[in-house]
């Protein structure tokens, strides 16, 4: 159990690399899986891929409050739809923007006994499988983004300002 650093966006050039595919789960890498989830809820976040840790390997662990989801060297299959939201990620504190995706989302992926498993999801858990498997490849959400990155606290403001005006 460890809750590990969060490399930050901007400042750590591991984020934009492309990790390598998993081959087999060592102890280590077993454990490194347990600590991205300490990390995960640790930051009320939900979702981490190995490189936010540091890790230049095919992992990532989601949870949008349905329960743990490991993805071990994850494919996209399908995807359909679209939504546009605000997105947010560990790797890029306190910011958010607006980005657009499919709405639903069909991967391929190894569960953690090595064994082919289909994720599927809508809405946020499609979003979150997007996001982290954008990761994966050194992609980070700020070059999706539509318009500019906000204050995550500047937004919270504005809500309260509408709020005092009703
Ligand atoms: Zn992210």
């Amino acid at each position: 159990m460890a809750v590990l650093d969060i490399r930050e966006w901007g400042k750590d050039d591991v984020l934009l690399k492309v990790c390598k595919p998993v081959k087999e789960l060592t102890p280590r890498l077993k454990t490194l899986i347990e600590d991205m989830y300490d990390t995960m809820y640790d930051a009320d976040g939900v979702g981490l891929a190995a490189p936010q840790v540091g890790v230049l390997r095919r992992i990532c662990v989601i949870d949008v409050g349905e329960g743990p989801v490991t993805l071990i060297n994850p494919e996209v299959l399908e995807t359909s739809g679209e939504q546009t939201g605000n997105e947010g990620c560990l790797s890029v504190p306190g910011k958010t923007g607006v980005v657009t995706r499919p709405n639903y989302a069909k991967v391929k992926a190894l569960n953690e006994d090595m064994e082919e498993v289909i994720v599927e999801g809508e809405g946020l858990m499609a979003r979150a499988l997007l996001h982290e498997i954008d990761h994966l490849d050194g992609h980070i959400y700020t070059e999706k983004v539509e318009g500019q990155l906000y204050d995550v606290e500047d937004l919270v403001e504005e809500i309260d300002d509408d709020d005092d005006e009703e």
